[in-house]
């Protein structure tokens, strides 16, 4: 990170900190705003954590996790807080349109300064200071780097271990994906000297869950899953109905995405989400396929080469017919 040491004399000094993360946070958004969050309370800094929607209830085991202010819930509280920060920190995400509407809450705090810790792919140029590698597993393998980099003795607490340990999880799909690198597997062991208990992490995240939601998943995968082997796509669709009938919570359809990649021929799986306004959506893919180029492109999203999002302003089938008009000229089979 460049001008490192201007960051460390900053926080010499008791500071206002925000720290906030995409909207909708997965494991790596909450577990490294709560890790830098953890480390800063222990600075005895002033330090807000922002969410600029709801977040999963099953992160709720992550230390501060009850301190997190939920922005459509509290928005005169985030307002205050972004408004008084003198520093900002944006972590896991790489476009400030990633986080609205608190993207002009920060715009309009022209005095604070903006730190961005991420591992997305193109990120925008909106930060003064940056750590940003695209070869990181996980914003919170870079949230452990930095924590090194400004306290070359610092050994996490239980509580950082914890929060770090779960980005690192989720973002690899539990070390299996292309993300699971050597730093990670490295970073976990030395996790598990700090007191990490991986079979708690492991209880809270996966074996605490509702029979809806397994109900919801094996429906989607019966009724709403669409398999072309022949052009190399699996699609799962949820709609509101589905959604509603489920009593669908946030986080739920985490992890849903991966199942078509099962297929042997199946190179590329997307998930549609309906939403009130637009569909959300996700892509992963097998091997060298880059689905950030086709979300970039086609989307207006982004992400990472095997795991990236984006949206659609078209209908559930306008979308679909879509999404089988580019893998047609894509030929990955
Ligand atoms: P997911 O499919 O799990 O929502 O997201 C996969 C990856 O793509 C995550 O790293 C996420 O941060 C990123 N991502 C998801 N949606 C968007 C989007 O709309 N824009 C950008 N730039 N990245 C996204
Ligand atoms: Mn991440």
């Amino acid at each position: 990170m460049e001008k490192l040491e201007e960051l460390s004399a900053f926080l010499e000094s008791r500071r206002n900190i925000v720290i906030t993360t995409h909207q909708k946070p997965d494991g790596d958004a909450m577990g490294s705003s709560l890790a830098l969050y953890n480390y800063l309370i222990g600075l005895n800094q002033n330090v807000i954590v922002i969410s600029p929607t709801e977040y999963p209830a099953y992160f709720s085991y992550l230390p501060g996790c009850d301190q997190v202010i939920n922005h459509l819930e509290k928005p005169e509280l985030s307002k205050a807080a972004i408004a008084s920060a003198e520093l900002i920190f944006c972590l896991d995400f790489n476009d400030l349109s990633r986080i609205e509407p608190l993207d002009q809450l920060i715009s309009n705090n022209t005095a604070a300064k903006i730190a961005l810790v991420d591992h997305h792919m193109h990120p925008k140029d909106f930060a003064y200071w940056v750590l940003h590698d695209t070869k990181s597993s996980s914003t919170c393998e870079l949230i452990y780097r930095l924590l090194g980099l400004l306290d070359s003795e610092y050994i996490p607490t239980k509580e950082v271990a914890e929060c770090i340990y779960t980005g690192i999880l989720t973002d690899t799909a539990s070390f299996s994906n292309g993300a699971t690198s050597k730093a990670a597997l490295l970073i976990t062991a030395r996790l598990l000297d700090c007191g990490l208990n991986i079979i708690s992490v492991q209880e809270q995240l996966n074996q605490n869950g509702r029979e809806e939601k397994l109900r919801f998943i094996g429906n989607a995968l019966s009724r709403n899953m669409i398999i072309r082997e022949d052009i190399g796509v699996g699609i799962i669709v949820i709609d509101r109905k589905d959604a509603y009938r489920y009593n669908l919570q946030t986080g739920d359809t985490e992890g849903l995405v991966n199942y078509p990649l099962s297929i042997q021929n199946v190179k590329v799986a997307i998930l549609l989400k309906q939403e009130a306004k637009m569909i959300k959506l996700s892509f992963r893919s097998k091997g060298e396929f880059s689905v950030e180029r086709i979300c970039r492109e086609n989307f207006e999203g982004g992400g990472h080469r095997n795991a990236s999002g984006g949206r659609s302003l078209l209908t559930v089938e306008q979308t679909i017919d879509k999404i089988i008009s580019i893998f047609e000229q894509e030929k990955l089979v």
